[in-house]
């Protein structure tokens, strides 16, 4: 890590498809902002308005910022600020949280993982035994589309020499507690649970991934619970969850091919509590007719598995990438 003072620190530049190193001298953050055209800077990158976005891109990645929104997009992925772009005297700008807990880490994973390569993933099949988890209209249960689901993805990562465990594998509810007290036990490196949303409106659809919500800010999920705000024991992970939650969201979105409801922030318990980095994913909602038969459906559970699974080893392709740029 590097030494960084509020207002000036030094960068040494890897973009992440690239493989030109530069040394770019940026007062990026000042008074708890960073403004767009400073990030443009720290990256190489143009920048240019289109209708109400702010565009950032060089040849390897494009970011969008929509103005006075916490929406943005990394590479066409949607990206959920803790505080919507806003303008300053300074221009456009992010607040310094959304800078260094979501953007630099996804754009500089180099900087920000873990020097050891991760050696055990522990997947959480939500819910179970008598907690059946959301269910839809033509009753197909969240607890056995997911336990289908993460199976599925333990096999995928298995296959790659990776070792997985399950904090179930049958039909039995460990409590939230119980999940994470298993994934500490056995000294999981990687924490993912896996679930199917349920509301009330049959309209919402898609899929989307969720990381702890950094210290101070409110989460965006869409029950709108923002939840006590104080560090979490999860929040020391808050760059590398970024960085595996980007990796799983891009890999799902491309391989579930539905819609994109972005990499977001929440406390749920068992991330928050999760002694590692650590992700929540989403895959579909049971409330909606056309995604109740897909997760019921063998094609669309394995492409699921395959998205998070090939999300999954993107992180860990950025750990080793990682160690061989510092
Ligand atoms: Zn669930």
């Amino acid at each position: 890590m590097y030494p960084i003072t509020r207002k000036l620190f030094l960068y040494h530049v890897v973009l992440l498809a690239g493989s030109s190193t530069q040394f770019v001298e940026a007062r990026t953050i000042y008074k708890g902002t960073v403004s767009l055209s400073y990030m443009a800077r720290l990256y190489s990158m143009k920048v240019f308005t289109s209708g109400k976005k702010v565009i950032l891109e060089n040849k390897y990645n494009k970011l969008e910022f929509e103005t006075n929104s916490r929406r943005s997009w990394i590479n066409g992925v949607m990206v959920w600020l803790h505080h919507p772009c806003r303008k300053s005297s300074a221009g456009w700008g992010l607040q310094e949280v959304d800078f260094k807990t979501g953007f630099d880490p996804i754009l500089r994973s180099y900087a920000y993982v873990p020097k050891d390569t991760p050696r055990l993933v522990v997947i959480d099949p939500g819910h179970g035994g008598k907690d059946p988890g959301a269910t839809g209209k033509n009753k197909v249960l969240e607890k056995e589309v997911v336990l289908d689901i993460s199976s599925r993805v333990k096999k995928h990562l298995e296959s790659k020499k990776i070792a997985v465990r399950l904090t179930r594998t049958g039909d039995t509810y460990p409590t939230l507690d119980q999940r994470n007290d298993y994934a500490r036990k056995v000294g999981a490196d990687l924490f993912i649970s896996i679930h199917a949303d349920g509301v009330e409106s049959p309209d919402a659809h898609g899929v989307e991934t969720f990381i702890t919500t950094a210290t101070g800010c409110d989460s965006s999920n869409h029950y709108g619970q923002a939840g006590d705000k104080t560090a979490q024991r999860n929040n020391q992970f808050d760059p590398a969850n970024a960085i595996l939650g980007f990796s799983i969201q891009s890999n799902l979105v491309k391989m579930s091919k539905r819609s994109d409801r972005g990499l977001r922030r929440a406390r749920f318990s068992v991330i928050k509590k999760a002694s590692c980095p650590s992700a929540l994913v989403e895959c579909g909602f049971l409330t909606n007719p056309a995604e109740e038969s897909l997760l019921n459906s063998v094609s669309y559970r394995e492409n699921v598995a395959r998205g998070i699974s090939n999300g999954i080893l993107g992180y860990f392709t950025l750990v080793k990438r990682g160690r061989k740029q510092r």
